[in-house]
């Protein structure tokens, strides 16, 4: 995707999150909206860095990268959040274009992507950047509000109560 559709699921997923974190619609949710929305949007754009320095979809588009992010707030106490943005940015580019992302670079350049995505040029590109963006929040929502439960029915029901 380009950086227009990344910054729309980067901020429409924040908005998402905001709301499926602190559900109360008060100034609550708007403070989680900004706190996750700033470094979601930041972490969204930085992959495509690529463009510039390294080879497009490949450097900056791998799993040593996300876990680098996302290990980066337990090693040095900052950055949180960023990694929500550089995982959504790479959902964005498997599952919503065309050519894919190279996941496993540097070890192995192929480029992995569903055949569902669009090319990026597309008229579709930004309808099917919200179809993605609407499928990962259903996909929060049902880890925050449902797996608890399952959880708590297992233990329930393994207890014998
Ligand atoms: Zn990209």
């Amino acid at each position: 995707m380009n950086k227009k559709g990344h910054v729309l699921n980067a901020a429409l997923l924040s908005l998402g999150l905001g709301y499926v974190l602190e559900p109360s619609g008060d100034v609550e949710t708007f403070r989680t909206i900004i706190m996750i929305g700033v470094p979601v949007t930041l972490g969204a754009l930085f992959p495509d860095v690529d463009t510039a320095f390294g080879r497009h979809r490949k450097t900056l588009h791998n799993l040593p990268v996300l876990v680098g992010f996302v290990a980066f707030p337990y090693v040095f106490g900052n950055l949180e959040y960023v990694w929500i943005g550089v995982l959504t940015h790479y959902v964005l580019d498997v599952a919503g274009s065309k050519r894919g992302i190279a996941l496993f670079y540097p070890l192995w350049k192929k480029e992995f992507g569903l055949p569902v995505g669009v090319a990026v040029s597309s008229r579709h590109a930004d309808v099917m950047t919200m179809v993605i963006t609407v499928l990962e929040l259903a996909l929060v929502a049902l880890i925050v509000f449902e797996i608890p439960q399952w959880g708590f029915e297992m233990g329930r029901q393994m207890a014998g109560l």
